[in-house]
């Protein structure tokens, strides 16, 4: 563990212009620096470098982040390992942190485990080329299926003797503890006796994304029925299946170059693409795609292109998996491979060439996919079509960006052959649902509409914000406290002995204390977060800046940060700068605050009351109706308040 205040010392010395300049030629271009992004093509500079805010952001491709962030995007580093290259550049000593015992030995189990996988890795892949029955057997097999020697170098492919213990054995005479053979699965203890899991088996080594080796899959060469065809290792402290993507570690350069990534079932099929040139391949090796191995593919591209072998069965059963990629926000591209055949087959069959040329020329968007094959089995019958509208709005509603979903809503339409209007009301339909459901997440006090809505309470996943009204005020509060939470504005007060008096209060202690006394809450999940974060740092006396945010654990809050201090549009609505003269800089920022506040709270107000009329017209009985009106009317007392002192601000 690196100690906090080295990593704020690391934080603090670094320079990004000169980190990010060892890497990409910047040039000066007033207060900050451009080039050319080196995460996406492009010809003309859009990567921008700002030593003040000391982020870098390319406006082409949208990343942005720290200098900490840059070296892991950039040279594929974990957070402590880009730590540790930023102190060697600057020559900062680095603290580590003391550690439990328990701690201590965690990593050390950690490290014993990594060692022992590492020792069979080695051991297995020399009985595959030095040993007689490793040759005959493993090798031939190997070869059999094509793959080259230096593919079976690459991927470290070994070969497991046909013996009980021949492995376990060798490990323990060479030192390694039983318990860390046994962790690691390698090892197999029943009744006081310990056997080998891999025996007589071709194997495929597992690396986790530093290409440490971390877990073992075994294929049997005979074809006897009665054992398994594939043995795993079991999940372990450094083998976490539903984490790890098989090839990740050889593929990762190609899936960023070609922005896309390839997703096949297992081994086989990977190392039979790679060999053909395909390099941007990975598999999810026995089970089915989870969510964190969504996530690890979305760190290099946001397009993922399924290869299925053609069986229809097959593939509808994964669409449930495929519905978790869209809701990522990702795009998803299908292709079906000839019947009998998979992508290992298909590669060894056929050029590598045309390989690529089947792969581009077949692959078809998921949704328009899904949408052909079901409409196949409607047969006209009008119930199962309307199942069928309902089904496929229902997986265009999971994509975040809207944009996106109105194209799909327009191509479903005409496959479908359903007016685009029927199918916008359903999907709206939804989207209002979900939203409904969303607003109450974010909530964090037990109001009674909270306790009602717990009822049906479910986790839904945040949609992307271009959804709701009112964001632009949202993100104004927070922009607004990010870019001036320090700064003073000046409120004139009326003292006892009636004089009038200026009192300074900051943006930060404004702001949240204004918009906390009337208990409004955010509608996007990370603003409320970064709000609830000035609301405990002012408790204890002090105001965050820029920095704690750009430097935050919480990657969302992050790289929401430097989306909103480094977007290029102006902050102040637009009839703050026609209407009004100010006479100072503080003048400007306070009726900033003010009316963004105000600007605010009226969007909250009329959403409530637009809510609570859909409450009237619902309630069953008079004495709901009446307090529900009641509710309107003070609603509207409150909307009509805050209107007039907007307006007030704007002619004054
Ligand atoms: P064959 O030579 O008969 O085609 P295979 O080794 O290619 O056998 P398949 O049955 O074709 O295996 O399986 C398809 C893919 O899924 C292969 O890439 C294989 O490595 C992988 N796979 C199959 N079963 C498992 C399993 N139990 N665990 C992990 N991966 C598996
Ligand atoms: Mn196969």
């Amino acid at each position: 563990m690196i100690s906090p205040e080295t990593i704020s010392a690391i934080f603090e010395t670094a320079r990004i212009e000169e980190v990010i300049g060892d890497f990409v030629n910047i040039k000066k271009r007033g207060v900050n620096y451009i080039g050319l992004c080196p995460f996406h093509n492009e010809k003309t500079p859009s990567f921008t470098v700002s030593p003040s805010k000391r982020i870098y952001k390319c406006f082409g491709c949208g990343k942005g982040g720290n200098s900490v962030s840059f070296i892991m995007e950039h040279e594929r580093y974990s957070y402590p390992e880009a730590l540790k290259y930023l102190a060697k550049k600057y020559n900062i000593e680095i603290e580590e942190e003391e550690q439990t015992p328990e701690q201590l030995q965690a990593l050390d189990e950690q490290e014993g485990l990594y060692f022992v996988s590492t020792f069979a890795q080695k051991y297995f892949t020399e009985n595959l080329f030095k040993k007689d029955e490793g040759k005959a057997i493993g090798l031939t097999y190997f070869k059999e299926r094509d793959f080259t020697e230096s593919t079976i170098k690459k991927f470290q492919l070994g070969y497991g003797i046909d013996k009980w213990d021949d492995f376990t054995q060798h490990a323990l005479s060479s030192g390694y503890k039983i318990d860390y053979l046994i962790k690691t699965g390698l090892t197999i203890s029943k009744e006081n006796k310990h056997y080998d899991r891999f025996r007589g088996r071709v194997l495929f080594p597992i690396h986790n994304l530093s290409g440490k080796v971390i877990g073992f899959g075994g294929r049997i060469l005979s074809s006897e029925k009665s054992k398994a065809k594939y043995v795993n290792s079991p999940e372990s402290d450094i083998y976490n299946k539903s984490k790890v993507l098989y090839g990740i570690y050889f593929s990762r350069n190609a899936i960023i170059n070609k922005n896309n990534c390839f997703l096949v079932e297992g081994y086989t099929d990977v190392i039979s693409l790679y060999q053909a040139g395909i390099e941007n391949v990975v598999a999810s090796s026995g089970t089915s795609l989870t969510t964190d191995q969504i996530k690890l593919i979305k760190r290099y591209t946001s397009n993922i292109t399924i290869l299925y072998d053609g069986d229809e069965a097959g593939v509808k059963a994964s669409f449930r998996g495929i519905d978790m990629i869209l809701e990522e926000g990702m795009n998803v591209r299908i292709v079906l491979f000839p019947e009998g055949e998979d992508p290992d087959s298909y590669a060894r069959n056929n050029h590598a060439s045309e390989v690529q040329e089947f792969i581009s020329k077949k692959a078809e968007d998921f949704i328009s996919f899904k949408t052909n094959l079901l409409i196949k089995e409607t047969k006209n019958d009008p119930i199962k079509k309307s199942a069928l509208i309902k089904e496929i709005v229902k997986t265009i509603a999971l994509i975040p960006d809207g944009i996106y979903r109105s194209v799909y809503v327009k191509e479903c339409s005409s496959i479908m052959n359903v007016p685009e209007q029927t199918l916008m009301n359903e999907l709206n339909r939804i989207l209002r649902r979900k939203f409904r459901d969303k607003n109450k997440i974010t909530r964090t006090e037990e109001t009674p509409e909270y306790e009602e809505y717990k009822e049906g309470y479910k986790a839904e996943k945040q949609i992307d914000m271009d959804l709701y009204e009112g964001e632009f005020q949202e993100r104004d509060i927070i922009r607004l406290l990010l870019m001036y939470g320090d700064k003073e504005i000046i409120f004139e007060e009326i003292n006892e002995d009636n004089q009038k008096i200026d009192v300074p209060v900051n943006v930060a202690n404004f702001i949240v204390k204004d918009i906390k006394s009337d208990e409004i809450y955010f509608q996007n999940a990370t603003y409320q977060l970064i709000f609830n974060e000035y609301e405990s740092a002012i408790e204890k006396g002090f105001i965050p800046d820029e920095q704690y945010f750009i430097n935050h654990a919480d990657e969302k809050i992050s790289q929401l940060t430097i989306e909103l201090i480094s977007s290029p549009y102006e902050l102040s609505p637009n009839w703050l700068r026609k209407r009004i003269l100010v006479k100072t800089e503080k003048d400007r920022l306070k009726l900033l605050v003010v009316s963004s506040v105000l600007s605010f709270k009226a969007k909250k107000v009329d959403k409530m009351i637009i809510d609570n009329q859909k409450e009237i017209q619902k309630a069953s009985n008079d004495e709901d109706r009446i307090i529900l009106q009641q509710k309107h009317i003070s609603l509207k007392n409150v909307s009509r308040d805050i209107n007039r002192k907007l307006s007030r601000i704007i002619i004054k």
